[in-house]
């Protein structure tokens, strides 16, 4: 099964006033898997602000996908109309700035409809820099990662109940993934009670890759699995497909999310 093809830019943003944009190779896929009705998962790829991002939604009824989706929408209106300025410190304020203008609309579309009250979304989004430097953006349990010469690293740190456990030393890394509390999120966008967001900074060199990603794959793979596939000297595109492939063949008991880039 391929992941459903997904436009790279979606028709919102303004003006580009940033550098062209790096020639770096890049693939999106969200895939429903196979058992959930929906997909509540929401990519962005916006090569020309160099954002790129994924969004994965809670909440009953459509309240899942209207949160992604309007934290995907608020993240790109918001960090697009900033100063243009490719500091990053200055993206950083900017990319902090942005999550918080999306969890506050997540809360004014949740206020409005009362079907959405309570939902939520993850967000995780990397502003690619013309300096080698990766600014990364996150709440929730979606991930960033980077393989370099062969290894990989989770950039990101979950947001979850059971990374808590694991950060105390009470359950090991593949118990955590396996619990039934695994899914359980400690934050999320759609909350009164907001954090600012985590902000990673990571550097970027020729070859190396970049995996940001939905637990629908993560969950389904442990990061030996995704390794293994993100490795191979293919184009983001085999790779992207190869990750949803394996995910839905591991049962795809979630939506599956996941943006690939290669360093040129
Ligand atoms: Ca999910």
């Amino acid at each position: 099964m391929r992941g459903e093809r997904v436009a790279g830019v979606l028709p919102f943003g303004r003006t580009v006033r940033y550098p062209p944009p790096m020639e770096w190779d890049m693939a999106v896929r969200t895939d429903r898997g196979l058992r959930r009705a929906r997909n509540e998962d929401t990519p962005l790829a916006r090569p020309d602000l160099q954002l790129f991002a994924v969004a994965d939604g809670m909440g009953g009824h459509a309240g899942g996908d209207r949160a992604s989706q309007t934290a995907i929408a608020t993240l790109a209106a918001s960090f697009g109309a900033g100063s243009g300025d490719c500091g990053s410190r200055e993206v950083a304020t900017r990319l902090r700035a942005a999550f918080a203008a999306a969890n506050q609309a997540i809360l004014v579309a949740a206020e409005e409809d009362p079907a959405n009250h309570g939902m939520g979304t993850t967000l995780t989004a990397l502003c690619a820099l013309p300096d080698d430097t990766t600014v990364i953006g996150h709440v929730g349990d979606s991930r960033a990662y980077r393989l370099r010469d062969g290894a990989l690293e989770q950039l990101t740190t979950d947001h979850t109940w059971v990374q808590q456990q694991v950060d105390e030393g009470q359950l090991t890394e593949a118990q955590a993934r396996d619990h039934p509390y695994s899914s359980m999120l400690t934050r999320v966008l759609g909350q009164e009670d907001y954090e600012a967001a985590d902000i990673v900074m990571a550097d970027a060199r020729p070859r190396d890759r970049f995996l940001l990603c939905s637990d629908g794959l993560s969950g389904m793979m442990d990061d030996e699995a995704i390794r293994s596939i993100l490795a191979q000297p293919l184009p983001a595109a085999d790779v992207a497909d190869q990750l949803v492939d394996a995910a839905n063949e591991r049962g795809g008991f979630d939506n599956i999310t996941v943006i690939v880039l290669v360093d040129g």
